[in-house]
C-alpha cells in the first residue's frame, strides 16, 4: 500500500494557542513512537533559539532554519512527520518544499498566522491553506471586548499602528494585542469598499 502523505495547517491570530496545538499534536506523535522533525524560522528567537514555545512555556526541541531549503537536510526516508511553527516567515520556497514532504508520504504539520497587523494575507499563508489537507483557525481573546478575536492588533508607542508602519521599528516600544474584527484598528488603511 502507497504511504500518503498530509498537510495540516493550524491558523489564526497571536494568543490564539496556534504552538501549544502544534505541540500537542507533536506530543501525540512521540507518544507512537514517530520520527518528528521541527522546524522554526530563525527570525522568531522570542525565547530559545532551538525551541519551539507557546505563549504558556510549552515547549518542543528543533531546528532554526535561515532558509527553508536547509528543511531538505534533516528529512529522510525515516522521517514520518514534519512540523512547522511560524511559517508565514519562511521564503516562498517552504510551500513547495512541504508539498514534496507530503509527496514523500510524509504528515507535514503547519503552524502560522493566516494575517499581519494590517488584515491582510500573510505571505506565503494563502498558497499552504489552498494546499493544505485540513485546516484549523483558531480564535482569541479580543482584550478590548472579550468577543472571538481573529485580528492581530499591533501597538506603537502606546497607539494602533499605521497602515505604512515599516515591520521592523527601530528605538519603538512594540507590543501585540488579540481584537475582534470590530476593535481591531489599522489606522490610515483604505478600502477597495468602504
Ligand atoms: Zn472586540
Amino acid at each position: 500500500m502507497n504511504k500518503v502523505g498530509s498537510i495540516e495547517v493550524i491558523t489564526g491570530p497571536m494568543f490564539a494557542g496556534k504552538t501549544e496545538e502544534l505541540i500537542r499534536r507533536v506530543k501525540r506523535l512521540e507518544y507512537a513512537h514517530k520520527n518528528v522533525v521541527l522546524f522554526k524560522p530563525q527570525i522568531d528567537d522570542r525565547y530559545e533559539k532551538s525551541y519551539i514555545v507557546s505563549h504558556n512555556q510549552k515547549k518542543a526541541l528543533c531546528v532554526s532554519l535561515k532558509t527553508s531549503q536547509e528543511m531538505l537536510n534533516y528529512v529522510n526516508e525515516e522521517t514520518d512527520a514534519v512540523v512547522i511553527d511560524e511559517f508565514q516567515f519562511l521564503d516562498e520556497d517552504a510551500v513547495d518544499i512541504a508539498v514534496y514532504f507530503k509527496r514523500k508520504g510524509k504528515r507535514v504539520i503547519v503552524s502560522g498566522l493566516d494575517r499581519d497587523f494590517r488584515g491582510e494575507p500573510f505571505n506565503n499563508m494563502p498558497n499552504i491553506f489552498a494546499y493544505a489537507d485540513t485546516i484549523l483557525k483558531l480564535t482569541a481573546i479580543c482584550v478590548c471586548c472579550g468577543n472571538d478575536a481573529t485580528c492581530t492588533q499591533r501597538i506603537i508607542n502606546g497607539r494602533p499602528a499605521n497602515y505604512n508602519d515599516p515591520q521592523i521599528l527601530v528605538g519603538a516600544s512594540e507590543t501585540y494585542e488579540a481584537r475582534c474584527a470590530a476593535c481591531h484598528t489599522v489606522v490610515g488603511k483604505k478600502y477597495k469598499y468602504e
